[in-house]
């Protein structure tokens, strides 16, 4: 209802809101949704939160749907922030760590969030048909928000996608396809035939509006503590875009007054398998090119090519931030270490986040009383072939 126009995140260029947009028609970058933050903030104030919804509809002045009927939920977002002081007890310092545990969402991964607010954008523009590319968990989402949007969906995934993700897609009536190879190879497919299918591209970061909905993490960290935000956030990053997402949000509360400048240390997570976002990060490069033999049990961190790279990386690094991989043997053996500790079957790429705060501390990146926030993306309970 705010929104005044799309932006490409690289050039900058120009592209109208109220109509389907891929890429930028000019450099075939992502685009992202601007809002015009002062009427936003003459609604959405911290004051009127109290009273709304706790899901992530209830930050509708900075979302892109224009008609509240178009909006497809399940009851999406406003995840627990949990404090998690038994792991803590094991690091070598003392920390305030808390896990923002996303497995709560529909369809068990904060993929919910991207999709609620792309298949409700999908719906308001008259998408009859959507298409994307999955590691997993998109796709059990895309499949299930758009049953509920009456849109009918083909999903591409690579064959060995954890089972659960392509039978739930199954359930929820999507029409599936096994890839042999990876998600970029998927992706491949869904752009080569789409126009002929009449399909809409809903690929991470290829439409704006997935991105708009995993934002919302961002807002709810800086309400859940207080309207500060804490100083570290470990990432599990595919395709980043929750990353990207939250980086956005952060400079659109500083707009409407509601946070200061300070920003957290983002961190970036991959396994040692497929880590093209680590790669580049320490090689000092502005894009990060295709990883080569990319393997790793955490799927969703199978991504060997981003699209969104060079936002991911220039919010690393303007927040102060790094990016570790670490072995898929050590994400594993972290998912019962939390779940043994705290009680949370944590999805593989969430349990990742552990070995690599402990990386961190070795490395001095962390420091004694500072607040470190894991995100667990996921459920375990979708990975059963992990463990
Ligand atoms: C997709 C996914 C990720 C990666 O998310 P991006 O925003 O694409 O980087 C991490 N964890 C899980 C469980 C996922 O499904
Ligand atoms: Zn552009």
């Amino acid at each position: 209802m705010n929104v005044t126009h799309l932006e490409c995140a690289n050039c900058h260029k120009e592209h109208g809101a109220n109509v389907l947009q891929n890429l930028c028609v000019e450099c075939g970058k992502p685009l992202l949704v601007r809002y015009d933050l002062v009427k936003a903030a003459a609604t959405l104030t911290k004051e009127s939160l109290k009273i709304r919804a706790a899901n992530l509809w209830r930050y509708a002045e900075v979302l892109p749907v224009e008609n509240a009927e178009n909006v497809v939920s399940f009851g999406e977002g406003f995840t627990p922030l949990l404090k998690t002081d038994r792991i803590a007890a094991t690091l070598p310092i003392k920390l305030n760590l808390y896990i923002k545990d996303e497995s709560v969402n529909p369809t068990q991964s904060f993929k919910a969030r991207g999709m609620s607010a792309a298949v409700s954008m999908a719906k308001e523009l008259g998408v009859k048909k959507v298409a994307a590319p999955s590691a997993g968990n998109a796709a059990g989402a895309l499949a299930a928000y758009a049953a509920r949007a009456g849109i009918e969906t083909f999903l591409f995934m690579p064959k060995d996608t954890p089972r659960a993700n392509i039978i739930e897609c199954e359930q929820t009536g999507a029409n599936v396809t096994l890839v042999d190879g990876l998600i970029t190879d998927c992706g491949k497919i869904v752009a080569e035939r789409k126009d002929a299918e009449g399909w809409f591209d809903m690929s991470t970061l290829k439409e704006p509006y997935r991105a708009e909905g995993k934002k919302t993490m961002g807002y709810e960290l800086a309400e859940q503590f207080r309207w500060t935000l804490p100083d570290v956030i470990l990432y599990p990053t595919g395709g980043g875009t929750g990353l990207i997402g939250m980086w956005k949000a952060f400079d659109e509360m500083e707009a409407m007054g509601w946070i200061d400048g300070k920003r957290p240390r983002m961190v970036s997570v991959q396994s040692i398998g497929c880590a093209p976002i680590v790669k580049a990060f320490h090689d000092g490069e502005a894009f990060a090119p295709e990883f080569p033999n990319a393997h790793t049990v955490a799927s969703g961190l199978r991504v060997p090519k981003a699209i969104g790279d060079f936002i991911i990386l220039d919010a690393l690094r303007k927040s102060n931030g790094t990016a570790i991989a670490v072995s898929d043997e050590d994400l594993i053996a972290a998912v019962k270490e939390i779940g043994a500790a705290e009680g949370l079957f944590c999805a593989p790429e969430g349990a990742a986040c552990l070995p690599a705060l402990r990386v961190m501390i070795e490395q001095d990146l962390v420091r004694e009383n500072e607040n470190v926030v894991i995100f667990n993306t996921g459920a375990g309970v979708k990975y059963l072939e992990c463990f």
